[in-house]
């Protein structure tokens, strides 16, 4: 092989190691940023319950009919078709349910309103402590926003009206309830439901 062409194949291989080396470290690096984030943010909610315990949740109702869902049906059930929530529909069909009252399932904290638009639209996203555990409920589809974000709330208080996405679906509300409070908007539906729980389950095992 001719001397120079191999002085520059090593050289070439030479680069190549090092740049990997150097994006690994830069992974592990992001990696431990989004933990020390994550838990920053959990200290973060516990420590603003912890100086307005008032808002610590007293058990948990269902977001419409309240506080037991009269008069509507769950028309799309936690894990149909991979659903990660609840559909909370009218039981007079079709938008019989649009404009109707959102109320906060419990005592919590808003940490987010916002249009998310595409297949979500209007959001409301609450953070609950209870046990010493935090959990997330999020509402999407929502035709008026009621509330502010980073505010308290109360149990069973109006959070927003029921909506259908400007015609995108028949009115409801896609109900989510979350025991990761770090997560993305996330995908609606997903065969994956780590951080997720059925909404209807959890409210059932939490009346008080
Ligand atoms: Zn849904």
């Amino acid at each position: 092989m001719n001397k120079f062409l191999f002085l520059i194949i090593t050289f070439l291989l030479i680069l190549s190691c090092k740049k990997d080396i150097k994006s690994a470290q830069k992974v592990n690096n992001k990696t431990e940023e989004i933990t020390i984030e994550k838990n920053n943010l959990k200290t973060n909610y516990k420590s603003l319950f912890k100086k307005n315990p008032e808002y610590v949740s007293n058990g948990f109702d269902f977001p419409v009919g309240k506080p037991d869902a009269k008069g509507y049906y769950n028309a799309q059930k936690f894990k149909e078709n991979n659903h990660l929530g609840d559909d909370w529909n009218g039981l007079g069909g079709g938008n019989s349910d649009l404009g109707d009252t959102i109320f906060a399932i419990s005592n919590g904290y808003i940490s987010e309103v916002k249009n998310y638009k595409g297949g979500w639209g209007n959001l409301v996203r609450i953070i609950h402590l209870k046990n010493n555990k935090l959990y997330e409920s999020l509402y999407a589809h929502c035709n008026k926003i009621l509330v502010l974000e980073k505010q308290f709330i109360k149990k069973g208080e109006e959070i927003a009206t029921i909506g259908n996405n400007n015609g995108q679906y028949m009115a409801h509300l896609h109900l989510e309830v979350r025991d990761a409070v770090h997560l993305d908007i996330g995908p609606g539906y997903s065969s994956d439901t780590t951080g997720y729980l059925d909404p209807t389950q959890f409210i059932k095992n939490n009346r008080e």
